[in-house]
């Protein structure tokens, strides 16, 4: 993987915001701060297109993001007013979360992916929102004293403020769908698991993909906020790993961090950790029968001390747990006993088995 955001990168490293650069002729990129958020900002795209221009995730609604966004489209020579349309790769609010204050401004239109919109309207029921946070604490064997959110994302409303909920798109996207970006091919790549509609775009003439969170050139996506409305995420999102590298000589253009080549490269790594996980807790369930995703989440290895997680951080990695052994399942290696809390069992071994055992690559551990 080869990084080409140098100024980005730059900027990562001495934490301050990277400038706004022109990456293809007619298409910059903006950041947006997130500040005091680990992510520190978000990569927001400007197509111009004509008159007008066409933003990818407008960003971050909070720390002055529509200020920041205004400053980052005065520097290219537009205002939010002259925005036409505005493309979302995902409804998480350091991506979707200014769309509602530019389509005030200028009138544009609002696209994604029809999954997103759903979730959005899930989010928006805070009733239906609190039972499913209750019930995923619950099934986790979270300790009603730990320090945990509710789940991330999708999954749950009070992450998003009343107001940025109510977001209606004009048209949903699919895969391969023209993104109507005027003057410009540039369609839509479905790839869910980071969210179950999440979507990249690709732009073949510029030779670049705007990958949003789905692939990231240092940290990976929390594959876990919409656990129980799908059956198998991090399935969904291994699956969607297959999509991008077929571009593997184009540019990505992340939500986040900085711009790289080497998608296959990227990628490829990015499965790894995800084999590394899976072999690691399956070897937890195998070794303590019957223990539960809060449990297993306080023993496996983290990018930092156990201690030191809490509230969203805490409730992403007992998701992120959740999504390996919703996915250990599906792939037939474990299975689940109970609901509060589901506790998990190696599964039967292969020669009791009726089907073929699906085993995740690189699985040692297995009877
Ligand atoms: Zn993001």
């Amino acid at each position: 993987m080869e990084v080409t955001g140098r100024l980005q990168l730059e900027a990562w490293r001495r934490r301050t915001l990277p400038p706004v650069e022109r990456v293809r002729p007619g298409l910059w990129s903006l950041p947006v701060p997130m500040t005091g958020n680990p992510l520190r900002y978000v990569l927001c795209y400007a197509f111009e297109s004509g008159p007008g221009v066409t933003l990818v995730d407008p960003g971050w609604p909070f720390d002055g993001g529509g200020e920041s966004l205004t400053a980052g489209l005065a520097t290219i020579g537009a205002r939010p007013e002259d925005v036409t349309g505005v493309l979302v790769t995902h409804a998480h609010l350091d991506h979707h979360g200014l769309a509602s204050w530019v389509r005030e401004k200028s009138g544009c239109w609002v696209a994604m992916h029809e999954a997103e919109q759903e979730a959005l309207r899930r989010q928006a029921n805070t009733e239906t929102s609190a039972a499913r946070t209750r019930r995923w604490r619950d099934a986790a064997g979270i300790p009603p004293d730990a320090d945990a959110d509710a789940p991330p994302s999708g999954a749950s409303g009070t992450m998003t403020p009343t107001g940025l909920t109510d977001l209606e798109a004009d048209f949903f996207l699919g895969h391969g769908d023209d993104a109507r970006i005027p003057g410009r091919d540039v369609r839509a790549l479905w790839t869910p698991g980071h969210t179950p509609g999440h979507l990249c775009f690709v732009s073949p003439d510029d030779a670049v993909i705007l990958t949003g969170d789905h692939l990231l050139p240092r940290i990976t996506p929390n594959i876990s906020g919409y656990a129980y409305d799908t059956l198998d995420p991090l399935g969904d999102y291994l699956d969607s790993l297959t999509v991008l590298p077929e571009h593997d000589a184009y540019e990505a253009l992340p939500g986040h961090e900085y711009r790289f080549r080497g998608i296959a490269a990227r990628t490829a790594t990015v499965r790894a950790h995800h084999d590394r996980r899976l072999a690691e807790i399956h070897n937890q369930v195998a070794g303590t029968p019957g223990v539960t995703a809060w449990e297993i989440a306080s023993q496996v290895t983290w990018s930092r001390d156990w201690a030191e997680y809490s509230g969203f951080l805490l409730t992403s990695a007992v998701g992120e747990t959740l999504s390996h052994l919703d996915h250990l399942e599906a792939r037939g290696a474990i299975r689940r006993q109970g609901r509060s809390p589901v506790r998990w069992f190696a599964a039967a071994p292969q020669h009791e088995r009726t089907g073929p055992a699906r085993l995740p690559e690189g699985m040692i551990t297995w009877r």
